[in-house]
């Protein structure tokens, strides 16, 4: 993300840094979900899994929750600009997908690694756009329709951004990362 700061086209200097910065933040935010659906599950998951299994697991809980997002990422890094592209990875519908595979892998196949993995990858995928749409709102049912849903404040919906940076909920998605490190210390941490 650094390496896209200083094409900004829209904004200069401080703000660029800012909107960077606040973006990066944003984008770890929305690991912390991913993060403990794929720690808290670890208990369940079968002792004949393979350690590229487990891997698979872990980058597709961690990877679902800021897939939505690569769009943005593309714009800002290869195209000069901070904004989305395409309004399908924000809607609900298409999230709805990993939920029926889920679905069919746990009641229909009873395939239990599948599960587990479309079970990761729709937590991820939903949480992105519940944490969305408390924060900024975002159309859960585009195509459709183009309305944007949630419970987004005016102060963030009509300055995007550079509001949501002046915000009180930038304190609680730095309260989610901070409670995200402190469980990776624990669980890395050699006593
Ligand atoms: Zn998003």
């Amino acid at each position: 993300m650094e390496s896209g700061a200083g094409k900004l086209a829209t904004t200069d200097g401080f703000l660029a840094d800012a909107v960077v910065q606040g973006s990066s933040l944003i984008f770890v935010a929305h690991l912390v979900p991913g993060y403990f659906a794929a720690s808290l599950s670890q208990p369940e998951w079968d002792s004949g899994w393979t350690p590229l299994q487990r891997k698979v697991l872990w980058a597709a809980a961690l990877s679902s929750t800021v897939i939505p997002d690569a769009d943005v990422v593309y714009n800002v890094i290869f195209r000069g600009f901070f904004n989305h592209s395409t309004l399908y990875t924000h809607s609900l519908l298409i999230h709805l997908i990993p939920v029926l595979l889920w679905v069919l892998s746990k009641f229909i196949f009873n395939w239990r690694y599948g599960a587990m993995l479309f079970g990761l990858i729709a937590i991820g995928g939903l949480s992105h756009i519940a944490l969305d749409a408390i924060v900024h709102n975002t159309p859960l049912l585009y195509p459709l329709s183009d309305q944007m849903f949630g419970t987004g404040p005016r102060q963030i919906v009509e300055h995007g951004v550079v509001g949501y940076l002046t915000h009180p909920f930038m304190l609680l998605e730095i309260g989610m990362i901070a409670f995200m490190l402190r469980s990776l210390r624990n669980r890395f941490l050699v006593v």
